[in-house]
């Protein structure tokens, strides 16, 4: 029998390492620092505007671009995570064994930037488990060549522009790919894009979730099929997945 999946994606944060390391704690306090010390806002509002502009334009730089803010990219992210305090994230050999176990194409796909997603990677010790990393540059190339701050909206998930990129970026069949990550919202827009989901770090599904991980390193029990032997009608696999990969690119509208 095949596995159904020949394609695992992973978000980064939150869901290869648990949010209780004390990254996310630290990264926020570091965006409210960006908001009073680079924008000017009062130290009051930091917290509630932090808030405010991740849920309604999915990110901090987001929301203060779409506000006319002319924030780097770059800049950002090396104020924001520049100084995180990494070694809070250890090495997970029980993860890397599971990674290394699993036969199919893993590509990781999160909204940091690539600095980030490498350095959080090497100290999990994955990196080289991963085949491809999608990440906020993948999702944002125009970027730095914008003029002004409003002419290229920033693009992260879980806006369906983000996840058709990542579609296209990591080539494959998402009916065929299983998309992990600690987001109701991502999960959800991974769901729409009909990849198969993974909702990390609850042990109850969401509306859009095929699966539902408390911790990550479940996937061995809760879904067993990644490992069934697929190597019987690979052949086969490869000029089907060929011919869907067209019907992908035509829908995605590249
Ligand atoms: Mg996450």
């Amino acid at each position: 029998m095949a596995s159904p999946f020949d394609t695992l994606i992973f978000d980064l944060d939150d869901t290869l390492y648990s949010s209780k390391t004390g990254i996310g704690q630290a990264l926020r306090r570091n965006v409210q620092d960006f908001l009073i010390e680079k924008c000017g806002f009062p130290e009051s509002e930091a917290p509630n505007l932090n808030i405010k502009l991740f849920t309604t334009y999915g990110s901090t730089l987001a929301g203060l671009r779409a506000l006319g803010y002319d924030i780097n990219a770059d800049d950002y992210h090396r104020f924001v995570h520049g100084k995180l305090p990494y070694d809070l994230i250890r090495p997970d050999s029980k993860l890397r064994n599971i990674l290394q176990s699993i036969k199919q194409r893993k590509i990781i796909f999160t909204n940091s930037d690539r600095i980030h997603a490498i350095k959080a990677l090497d100290r999990l010790g994955i990196r080289d488990c991963f085949e491809k990393i999608i990440c906020f540059e993948t999702m944002n190339p125009n970027l730095m060549k914008s003029n002004r701050p409003d002419e290229f909206p920033v693009v992260l998930k879980p806006s369906i522009e983000a996840m058709n990129i990542a579609v296209e970026a990591a080539e494959v069949d998402p009916r065929r790919t299983l998309f992990f990550d600690d987001n109701v919202k991502n999960v959800a827009a991974g769901k729409a894009v009909g990849l198969r989901t993974v909702l990390v770090g609850r042990s109850i599904k969401s509306k859009e979730a095929d699966y539902a991980l408390e911790i990550l390193t479940n996937m061995v029990q809760v879904i067993p099929e990644i490992w069934v032997n697929n190597e019987d009608d690979s052949d086969q696999r490869i000029s089907h997945k060929t011919s869907e990969m067209g019907s992908i690119c035509a829908s995605v509208g590249a």
